[in-house]
């Protein structure tokens, strides 16, 4: 049997640091500067989305308790961080390869010599590992800022006891 294909999120207007927290944990997550709340829900249920909001408003809506599309309240006082921490052991789901923080789009390794013109050249004499989003064709590689969401991840897995670190 095929596993479950890893779910994919809608984040509410006021969700951005979210959607890229969940984007940095391997999920794909939408998030659209002041998206309206009926867009929101419409395009969640016909992409097959869960919706994660803190508008009590959404949860009460008769569309969302019939679970089209499914949502889960979000408490919009916590840090983006311990939000996606709890949306993810809420749902039992595991860390993923990393995804493209701007779009949630999936990466891939490129050759280095392909990147030898794009690349900053300093970037390029130091790194050999480059990715590529395959959304929006950003260019990443593994330098400070990568650490920086890899030392966050690791962070997030050991703050709850719930939430396993899956390679
Ligand atoms: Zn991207």
């Amino acid at each position: 049997m095929a596993p479950d294909p890893a779910p994919a999120f809608a984040c509410d207007a006021m969700m951005k640091g979210l959607a890229r927290w969940l984007r940095a944990c391997g999920y794909d997550a939408t998030w659209v500067y002041g998206i309206d709340d009926d867009v929101l829900l419409e395009s969640a249920a016909r992409e097959r989305r869960i919706v994660l909001t803190a508008d009590a408003g959404i949860m009460a809506r008769r569309a969302v308790k019939q679970g089209r599309p499914r949502a889960l309240y979000v408490p919009n006082e916590l840090p983006p961080r311990e939000q996606a921490r709890r949306a993810l052991a809420e749902l039992h789901l595991l860390l993923r390869p990393a995804r493209c923080m701007g779009c949630g789009g999936e990466l891939a390794a490129v050759d280095k010599e392909s990147v030898r013109a794009e690349a900053p050249p300093r970037t390029f004499a130091l790194v050999d590992s480059f990715q590529r989003c395959q959304r929006c064709g950003r260019l990443l590689w593994r330098g400070t800022h990568w650490q920086r969401i890899e030392a966050l991840r690791r962070g997030l897995a050991a703050a709850g006891p719930e939430l396993d670190l899956a390679p």
